[in-house]
């Protein structure tokens, strides 16, 4: 398997999940917290897709797109900042909920697999 380059951090990606699975799965658990917020969370999720080069990209395991390949660190980073600005405590669950497989279960089979 040749190994897919994050256009962020130009690390292997291990997990290969697209920015917008990933999404599906974040916004699942915001709906989860009660907050509507998922409109503005798309906007930002569109700002971080349109501010990568297309250097690298990767077939998604979960959806089956050709996608402009990134690290869920890159995502987490990304998006996880936005949340911070927003509200300190969700940034930290968001991460946390990340980081537990409560956002993603099948994310951790694919990097553990
Ligand atoms: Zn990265
Ligand atoms: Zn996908």
């Amino acid at each position: 398997m040749v190994d897919k380059i994050c256009v962020v951090c130009n690390e292997s990606v291990y997990a290969t999940i697209c920015a917008l699975c990933l999404t599906d799965r974040t916004e699942a658990w915001l709906e989860g917290k009660k907050l509507s917020m998922t409109r503005e969370f798309r906007q930002q999720v569109r700002l971080f897709l349109d501010s990568l080069k297309k250097r690298s990209t990767m077939r998604c395991s979960m959806c089956r797109t050709e996608t402009i390949a990134t690290c869920h660190m890159c995502y987490l980073e990304n998006i996880g900042g936005w949340l911070a600005r927003k509200d300190k405590g969700l940034a930290v669950d968001f991460v946390k909920g990340f980081n537990t497989g409560l956002i993603s279960n099948s994310f951790k089979e694919e990097i553990y697999a």
